[in-house]
């Protein structure tokens, strides 16, 4: 009967709003967890605690509210107070946008911000990061978090980012990096803790690929950064490194 009706309410709804009435859910769902010992950046509300999230539960992970995940808060911490994202006219791409961050980045008067996914129904436009549908140069900010582990082929995602960014913008990189493993290892048929596909399990040498993607990588540790008491207060998790890349300039002139 659970199955039926599951297959009715897939039938009749689109994607987006099945998301919409997850979000609407979720929103309810955070006036049970009011509090005040945990801060959401996103959300701009406080909770009892974070909810634990994945296959093998991650304790303190989802905001009870606006959903969002230990890595998001830490991207938009970042972006928040680090950098001019706030403030300064920027042209945007932002991959596989996280709802909630969507939201905030649409509205925001001094972002040009598109969303892009290979699914039309996640974001404003349909993008295939393997071949992306802009110019060259165009970009200042690229937002990718969690995307390039899903790619079938991350070299020509790179050389892609690559293109249509700016040579002054930069590209805001993130990734599930499997600690136990120096080296990135592919394969097909390999799902992560939310049961999506995986192409690859990032290694520590993530950074590498990046380089030889034409990348100079800068690697901002936010919860070092910011300290122990407030990566508990806003749930930030101890290992959500962002990977800060920027064109590395092209030889002018012929060198051998
Ligand atoms: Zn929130």
């Amino acid at each position: 009967m659970l199955k039926h009706i599951k297959k009715i309410y897939k039938t009749i709804l689109t994607e987006k709003t099945r998301i919409k009435l997850h979000y609407i859910k979720f929103y309810i769902r955070g006036y049970f967890y009011s509090g005040s010992k945990v801060t959401c950046v996103c959300c701009n509300k406080s909770f009892t605690k974070f909810l634990p999230h994945g296959n093998v539960k991650r304790q303190n992970a989802v905001c009870p509210s606006c959903n969002t995940l230990e890595r998001n808060r830490v991207l938009f911490l970042y972006l928040r107070d680090k950098t001019n994202f706030f403030h300064d006219q920027l042209t945007v791409l932002h991959f596989a946008p996280e709802y909630r961050l969507e939201k905030i980045f649409r509205k925001m008067k001094n972002l040009n911000y598109t969303s892009g996914d290979i699914n039309p129904d996640l974001a404003m436009q349909q993008v295939d990061i393997q071949s992306i549908g802009f110019p060259d140069n165009h970009f200042d900010v690229i937002i990718c978090s969690h995307v390039l582990g899903h790619v079938p082929d991350e070299a020509k995602a790179l050389s892609e980012l690559r293109r249509v960014l700016k040579p002054e913008g930069s590209a805001i990189i993130m990734t599930k990096i499997y600690e136990d493993i120096q080296s990135t290892f592919e394969a097909s048929g390999m799902y992560n803790a939310e049961d999506q596909e995986i192409f690859r399990k990032h290694g520590k040498d993530f950074p590498e690929s990046l380089k030889e993607g034409g990348f100079d990588v800068s690697i901002i540790d936010v919860a070092k950064d910011v300290g122990n008491v407030a990566v508990v207060k806003y749930g930030l998790g101890e290992k959500e490194l962002i990977y800060l890349c920027k064109r590395k300039a092209e030889s002018k002139k012929f060198k051998v």
